[in-house]
């Protein structure tokens, strides 16, 4: 069933692949999207790379932007307002 399916969608390229990747950080893929994206990620293993990068590059950068602060869990909050009233 998958494969068949899978049969009538194009393949798409690396760049696709990782535009794709980048976008799913921003914005909900559609169906059609996640499935491209899923058929590239299983043979290239580049692109699968590149999407763990990115993962724990935006888990990086949320957790240091200050204005992004509604998305960390109460329990970092805790820990942020401890350290930053530890400070002098
Ligand atoms: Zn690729």
């Amino acid at each position: 069933m998958i494969e068949k399916l899978t049969d009538h969608l194009p393949h798409i390229s690396c760049r696709e692949a990782t535009k794709l990747i980048s976008d799913s950080m921003e914005r909900r893929l559609s169906l059609k999207e996640v499935i491209l994206l899923k058929i590239h990620l299983g043979v290239c293993e580049l692109c699968r790379r590149f999407k763990k990068q990115i993962k724990s590059l935006r888990i990086l950068m949320r957790s240091y932007s200050p204005e992004k602060e509604n998305v960390l869990p109460e329990t970092w909050k805790n820990d942020l307002r401890k350290l930053l009233n530890e400070q002098p």
